[in-house]
């Protein structure tokens, strides 16, 4: 059985120099953080010398495993010739050509450094492009820690009781409408009454930070309609899904065709990254092409773009994103095989999951409430303990990688099934 003594202490140092002793507080759970140090394939090792396989993935990116030789070999390369420059770069032009290459929604990208800044950026673009404020996100998605979409947030926000942010100014959360997630009904009436002030719908196409939770059928091509109906974008935030459902994300998936998109994660290789991209007509507008500011000194920082060029080839040449869908879909169903007759239920698409701890079938961010929050948190401590690493929380998703062996699949069951029995 594990043991987390050296974890334990470093967390005491870090609560006297680090707010809330962490970095984000998704990274924050009870009674104290696991503090890791090393990396391999499928594993993660803390700092007591325990190993655990990894569904978290790094809350995401690590759809290849734990430092993959290809993506290593791509960051030393680059190391040798300098890692900021400040100035144009051949790699970013081969980047933004990749991306346009698998997204035929993008005709031209701005990259920047994290899902957050991309996403901020896109609403700002959708506002200036319309000439309207008023934006639409669902009740528990999560677009990233910045003003507009701190309202009913989902991930780290919801875990921590602030989907709405104290600091986000009233004048401007007002102007984010929050709609329940799949509820035709309540989209189609909002539009029919203030369609007109919409710059923008944004929603990720299979939520993911509120558990995994797929569109009901039609819903996405809805959002779709009304928004061409009514001169307003639907910016697509595929951070978690792009490059990891499929090449194209999930607007190839579903057959989508998105005014903007945001990607991230699995986009840099498990570098930082954002991305965002769209038609020309619309990209044209920001600077220096149009008078909508984005900028960053570090955007399109050399070291990440090798790090994503070389991702972005590995996930085509090695298969890897139909590898981890088939241990995605092996996990899932061994999962919901072994917890039967528990109050447990594994949802999920493509190689990414969620054990809900709830027997009703999840459609929403209100059906969340139904779940077990305090023995989830045993959970995931008792799998820990076990040598299996989960999200710290229900909001959070899990994410295998196409490097997951069988065996680790099986094992995982075994002990989830043990810890499950132990703990509901
Ligand atoms: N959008 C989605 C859908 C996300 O899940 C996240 C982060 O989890 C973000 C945006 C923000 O990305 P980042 O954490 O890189 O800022």
């Amino acid at each position: 059985m594990n043991e987390f003594r050296r974890s334990k202490e470093l967390f005491v140092r870090s609560q006297d120099c680090l707010v809330g002793g962490v970095n984000s507080p998704a990274r924050s759970y009870s009674p104290f953080p696991i503090f890791m140090e090393d990396s391999e394939g499928s594993k993660i090792y803390d700092v007591d010398g325990n190993e655990f396989i990894d569904y978290s993935l790094a809350f995401g990116p690590q759809i290849f495993g734990h430092r993959h030789p290809r993506i290593k070999q791509a960051v030393e390369r680059q190391l040798e010739r300098g890692w900021a420059f400040g100035t144009s770069t051949e790699k970013e032009v081969e980047l933004a050509e990749l991306v346009s290459k698998h997204y035929s929604s993008i005709d031209k990208v701005r990259v920047v450094n994290t899902g957050t800044e991309a996403t901020m950026s896109a609403l700002r673009l959708a506002r200036g492009y319309t000439g309207r404020d008023k934006i639409v996100k669902f009740e528990g998605g999560f677009h990233g820690a910045h003003d507009s979409v701190l309202v009913q947030a989902g991930s780290g926000a919801s875990t921590h009781g602030a989907p709405d942010s104290p600091g986000v100014p009233r004048e401007l959360a007002e102007k984010t409408i929050v709609l329940p997630w799949n509820d035709k009904e309540k989209l189609k009436s909002v539009f029919e009454e203030i369609g007109g002030e919409i710059a923008c719908v944004i929603a990720e196409p299979v939520f993911g930070n509120a558990g995994c939770i797929p569109p009901k059928d039609g819903f996405l091509e809805l959002i779709r309609d009304l928004t061409s109906d009514y001169g307003s974008l639907f910016v697509l935030d595929e951070v978690i899904t792009g490059f990891r459902v499929s090449m194209g994300g999930a607007q190839e998936l579903f057959g989508l065709e998105p005014d903007l998109t945001t990607l991230g994660k699995v986009a840099g290789g498990g570098y930082p990254i954002g991305i965002f991209g769209g038609k020309q007509e619309i990209m044209k507008h920001l600077s220096p092409e149009g008078d909508v500011y984005q900028a960053g000194t570090f955007s399109g920082n050399p070291v990440t773009t090798a790090a994503s060029i070389e991702a972005i080839k590995l996930l085509k040449e090695d298969n890897i994103i139909d590898k981890a869908n088939r241990k995605g879909e092996k996990i899932r169903s061994k999962l919901n095989k072994a917890v039967k007759g528990l109050p447990v239920n594994v949802e999920g698409i493509s190689s990414m999951f969620s054990i809900f701890l709830c027997s009703e079938e999840i459609n929403d961010y209100g059906d969340l409430e139904k779940c077990d929050f305090e023995a989830y948190k045993k959970f995931h401590r008792e799998m820990a303990k076990n040598g299996v690493y989960l999200p710290p929380s229900q909001y959070e998703l899990c994410f295998i990688s196409y490097v997951h062996s069988d065996r680790e699949i099986e094992d995982t069951v075994d002990i989830a099934s043990d810890v499950l029995e132990k703990v509901l």
